[in-house]
């Protein structure tokens, strides 16, 4: 081994230091060092940088100056269970953070324990700023919750479209058997609407649909699900109603629909419905048998409701 002298020790141990504090000082993170009663010791400008601050404004402040309020204590609680915790532990976690201009970040810390010339820790915290990325996410997921909204309603009415409506229909016929509960499904067209639309024009044919649909929920029970199946033809989803029941239900919103004026033309609109009730079998089946109610309903003079007989 080479032989060192005392002063070459001296210059290589200088030099070492001066490293150390070099790359600290140009680390792409932010860095900082807080005593054990959480005032800032060393700040990187990176660290400065990230924040707004300058050295001489964090040096001697504690550490919850960059901290939104409502989480100050909570977070100073936190740095000094770290600081006396016997175990060696890091911690790593998300934080909200607030820079000089009162801007909001969020940055992920990392934060390890180092003990110092004079025996008592000290926290280490390296700061990686991931807004940008928190601010993307959000939107993907907002984006997500739209779509996922948009594949499940109706785009003009905000109800249950057809194809998670007919899902809603399974799980509900789904529980009928495994529970022995009852479930009753109310089929309903409204009344001669072509004649809506050739006479005051496909908008005003809308925004009917849209109160329709609107003066029929005010009168639907929590339970119930409002679906429209295409077009002005709509589905109720009853769960735990017997048929005479749902008749009773279904006519008196009947008799209620036909009571309200519609749009800017204050338009009487009537519908038909069709009823059928829970038997063991598919949901093809049961929309069948309330399809043909409807049918019914419509052939014998329209503004009613009919129970699907056995035969149907
Ligand atoms: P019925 O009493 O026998 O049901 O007669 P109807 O005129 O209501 O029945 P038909 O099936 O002949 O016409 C339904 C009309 O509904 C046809 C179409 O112009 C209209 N329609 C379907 N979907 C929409 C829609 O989204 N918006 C508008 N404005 N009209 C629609
Ligand atoms: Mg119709
Ligand atoms: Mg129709």
């Amino acid at each position: 081994m080479k032989e060192i002298s005392p002063d070459q020790l001296y210059q290589l141990f200088n030099r070492s230091k001066r490293n150390t504090l070099n790359v600290i000082k140009t680390a792409p993170i932010g860095i900082c060092i807080t005593d054990s009663n959480g005032i800032f010791e060393m700040v990187n400008p990176a660290y400065c940088e990230f924040y707004g601050y300058r050295e001489d404004e964090l040096i001697g402040q504690h550490f919850t100056l960059v901290v939104p309020e409502a989480y100050r204590e909570r977070l100073s609680k936190l740095h000094d269970e770290f600081i006396v915790r016997n175990e060696h532990q890091d911690l790593r976690q998300e934080w909200e953070v607030r820079c000089k201009n009162g801007e909001a970040r969020t940055i992920i810390a990392e934060a390890s324990r180092i003990e110092g010339d004079d025996g008592i820790p000290h926290k280490v915290t390296y700061i990686v700023d991931i807004t940008q990325r928190k601010r993307l996410e959000e939107r993907l997921k907002q984006v997500n919750e739209r779509l996922e909204y948009m594949a499940h309603h109706d785009e003009l009415t905000g109800i249950l479209n057809r194809r998670q409506g007919l899902t809603r229909l399974e799980e509900e016929l789904e529980r009928c058997k495994r529970y022995g509960s009852t479930l009753s499904i109310a089929m309903f067209d409204l009344d001669d609407f072509k004649t809506i639309n050739d006479t005051y024009g496909h908008s005003i044919g809308d925004d009917v649909l849209q109160e329709v649909t609107e003066a029929v929920n005010q009168h639907l029970r929590s339970t119930d699900v409002q679906i429209r199946l295409g077009g002005e033809e709509f589905l109720i989803l009853m769960p735990e109603i017997e048929a005479e029941a749902a008749y009773i239900a279904v006519d008196r919103i009947r008799q209620r629909v036909a009571e309200v004026p519609y749009s800017k033309h204050q338009l009487t609109i009537t519908l038909s419905a069709g009823i059928a009730s829970y038997v063991e079998a598919s949901s093809t089946r049961m929309l069948d048998r309330a399809d043909k109610a409807m049918y019914q309903a419509k052939q014998t003079g329209r503004n009613r409701v009919v129970i699907a007989s056995s035969s149907m």
